[in-house]
């Protein structure tokens, strides 16, 4: 049993505690979230899991990184007590008349970046049939098997309560960490842990958009959803909308609720939703079916993707330890891949093998 310290309980603190945690190891988990997890961006998120979409609008590497991921989602998922909703039916492309060129040019992208087998091109009838509230407003769409989403806050509160309650774990909550050094690390373990720094096999800082002092070429992307319970709309899919400033999606959550997201600001601001953008995400709701119109605004959030210049994530060694950071906005597409990575580095064995490049020493 080997001892680590893990800093940040967002989405990749988390479940990088749950896997070595399952490996037998003990953690400690230090953190300036709640134990909620209300501050990550995780929490937020819409929690897509699309390999071949999110690389029509990115690059390759995505959908290579991203299908390892959901190969193992599932897998995961099905060692938590409790089952979570994960929805694998595929994604729907839609585009309104008036941004059929911008739709021309996500098929030209998707010629050049995808296999021809990753998506079909459906007409109104093959539309009808797969979802037939989408074809009351849309003539055709293009199809992508097997594109998932999952409930992310429900998974979030699995995570804390197997996390709160395991012998293994040490969870505290802590000020925010400005930046990381053998010394603060030191200080830190002997503040909240009682121990000193040298029990640990490994310190692994997570903390996302706070890791920024520590971590050169982070930066913080803004980004702003909507949450809606709407008894009228049952999509069975996750639906992308083509849009002229923002690649919108809806991602269905269990007893028609639906997470619509997400706008892309370059700014590290935290604050709440504007009116803008409010509106622009109502708008492509009611845009997609009329059934949005009596929906139940839950909630509109905007949080910070943190992401390097290339927007590819990244496992680095420190002169602390690790960090593992950089997911943007695929932090749930990435995850079971990236960790998976990182727990066969952590043993010594072939890592990085997947996603060369990734692994900075
Ligand atoms: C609006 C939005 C929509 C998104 N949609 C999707 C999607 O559909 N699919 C997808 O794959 N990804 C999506 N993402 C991206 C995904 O949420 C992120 O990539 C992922 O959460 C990054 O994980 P992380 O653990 O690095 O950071 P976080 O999840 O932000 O966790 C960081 C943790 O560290 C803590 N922390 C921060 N600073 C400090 C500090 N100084 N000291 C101590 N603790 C600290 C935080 O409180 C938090 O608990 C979306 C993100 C946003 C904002």
């Amino acid at each position: 049993m080997k001892h680590y310290l893990i800093i940040g309980s967002g989405l990749v603190g988390r479940l990088l505690a749950w896997r070595l945690i399952l490996q037998g190891h003990q953690i400690s988990l230090l953190s300036s979230d709640d134990k909620t997890g209300t501050t990550s961006a995780g929490y937020i998120a819409a929690a897509m899991i699309s390999p071949a979409t999110e690389a029509v609008q990115t690059e390759t590497k995505v959908k290579q990184i991203g299908l390892v991921s959901a190969h193992l989602w599932p897998k995961w998922l099905a060692e938590l007590p409790e089952q979570i909703f994960y929805q694998n039916n595929g994604t729907l492309v839609v585009a309104h008349r008036g941004d059929q060129s911008e739709m021309a040019r996500f098929k030209r992208r998707a010629q050049h970046v995808l296999a021809d087998d990753d998506y079909v091109e459906l007409n109104h009838e093959q539309l009808n049939v797969k979802e037939p509230q989408l074809a009351q407003q849309f003539e055709q769409a293009l199809f992508f098997d097997g594109e998932a989403c999952l409930d992310n806050r429900h998974l979030y509160r699995v995570l804390t309560t197997f996390l709160t309650t395991s012998s293994r774990c040490d969870w505290q909550q802590c000020n925010e960490i400005e930046s990381l050094s053998h010394a603060v690390i030191k200080q830190l373990s002997q503040q909240y842990f009682n121990c000193d720094s040298d029990v640990y096999e490994a310190v692994i800082d997570c903390r996302g958009n706070g890791s920024k002092a520590d971590l050169s070429g982070l930066r913080s992307v803004r980004g702003e959803v909507i949450r809606v319970h709407a008894p009228d709309v049952d999509f069975k899919h996750a639906v992308r909308l083509i849009h002229p400033r923002y690649p919108m999606y809806l991602a269905p959550r269990p007893n028609n609720e639906y997470v619509l997201g997400a706008t892309v600001v370059e700014n590290d601001d935290m604050s709440p939703v504007s009116v803008r953008s409010g509106l622009e995400l109502m708008s492509a709701l009611y845009s997609l079916h009329k059934g949005f119109a009596e929906a139940r605004v839950l909630e509109m959030a905007a949080h910070c993707r943190p992401a390097m210049t290339d927007n590819m994530p990244v496992i680095k060694r420190t002169e602390f330890g690790y960090q593992i950071n950089g997911l943007y906005r695929h932090g749930y597409l990435f995850s079971p891949a990236i960790i998976s990575d990182f727990l066969a580095l952590l043993d010594g064995k072939q890592h990085s093998m997947t996603f060369g490049g990734l692994f900075n020493a």
